[in-house]
């Protein structure tokens, strides 16, 4: 060997492909990356405003004070919550801390893509299951689990299928595991969703399931990474182990804390987001783009084949619209869309009826 080698699996491992963005200022509007239409909370930006003149001290080591935040809103425990930068960070302690060379990670046909990049970077063998017409298939996991399963991964609901299977369903997944087996309810869209606690009563009460969550979508903070985790005591203390100390910065806590707690601001976003997904989907149907009932902040339209998904989605950038091609996540017949605000809707839906009546790029 004449020169460095990584270890198994690394190379193995494509790039995280991000949602394409425009240039700042200009008129494009991104609807690639599921993120809050109307911004950050205000308070959220006074709040890191404030905590910038703080930014010679070293934050909390273990974001105590969002903790506590996220156990009184939530009505969990503050000591079974761990915080990471991006719940991406979370997935990938729970594959360094419990998978490695020899052993399996099963997540589904298109479930998201740090499940397969975290099963890598751990060493491990990532199995990818089939789904049933877009939907997670709970049968389909449990026939894939080996001995040498160690974490079945679901996000639930999914990106970018925009489906989710109902609390009956994932229990019988979390009854069905043998016990050794982790499993990861990644609730990254679990707010759009009403009456549902993402999995936290699952979590609360089973040793081996971990829940996920994060402040990227619903609450507006994606560019400050931060997202948590809720698990029994025992998994959080073996979590904390592989967690950086200091790893979520003031400013950071003290945005996300802020955020937390501005309902109106959080109301609003779910409202015009729970009336525009239906918009969206029904003006899309009525041109013969067919779509899933949306469960979170986007849909996810299906052309004839992947041909015209490509054609629409260079329509839409020569129109100032950006939206996300999901050929990666084997529906190269689709295009992710992000429900934005009512004028974004109206646009892409606009240009969309324009393409399929022959407009081209
Ligand atoms: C966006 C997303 C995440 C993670 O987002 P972070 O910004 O890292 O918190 C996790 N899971 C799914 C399914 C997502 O769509």
């Amino acid at each position: 060997m004449n020169k460095p080698v990584p270890q198994p699996g690394i190379m193995e491992i494509d790039l995280y492909v991000g949602g394409a963005s425009g240039a700042p200022g200009s008129n494009v509007v991104k609807l690639s990356s599921n993120e809050n239409p109307f911004g950050p909370s205000e308070a959220a930006v006074k709040a890191a405003g404030v905590a910038a003149h703080q930014m010679h001290r070293y934050p909390e080591i273990d974001g105590y004070s969002l903790r506590a935040a996220l156990a009184d809103k939530y009505g969990l425990e503050a000591d079974k919550i761990i915080l990471g930068v991006g719940s991406d960070e979370i997935l990938q302690m729970i594959c360094n801390a419990y998978a490695g060379p020899g052993d399996e990670v099963i997540y589904t046909q298109h479930g998201f893509a740090m499940y397969r990049i975290c099963a890598l970077g751990a060493g491990a063998t990532p199995v990818e299951v089939p789904e049933c017409d877009r939907v997670t298939d709970v049968d389909a996991i449990l026939a894939a689990v080996t001995d040498a399963t160690r974490i079945v991964f679901i996000a639930n609901p999914n990106n970018p299928t925009s489906t989710m299977i109902g609390l009956a369903e994932v229990t019988r997944l979390a009854d069905s595991l043998p016990p050794h087996v982790v499993l990861v309810l990644d609730g990254a869209y679990a707010e759009f969703v009403e009456e549902y606690d993402g999995g936290a009563e699952l979590a609360r009460t089973r040793p081996n399931v971990i829940m996920t969550r994060t402040f990227s979508k619903l609450y507006g903070l994606g560019g400050l990474r931060v997202g948590w985790g809720y698990a029994q005591r025992d998994v959080i203390d073996v979590l904390n182990r592989l967690r950086a100390p200091f790893n979520i910065s003031t400013i950071a806590l003290e945005a996300a804390k802020a955020a937390l707690a501005d309902t109106a601001h959080i109301d609003k976003s779910l409202a015009e987001n729970a009336r525009l997904r239906v918009w969206l989907s029904e003006a899309l149907a009525a041109i013969g783009v067919q779509s899933d009932a949306s469960m979170t902040n986007f849909i996810l339209a299906r052309f004839h084949d992947q041909e015209e998904a490509e054609a629409c989605n260079d329509y839409l950038k020569s129109q100032g619209l950006i939206v996300r091609p999901v050929a990666s996540y084997n529906l190269p017949h689709c295009l992710r869309i992000t429900v934005g605000d009512e004028p974004s809707c109206r646009r892409v839906a606009h240009a969309i009826g324009a393409f399929k009546a022959g407009a081209r790029a």
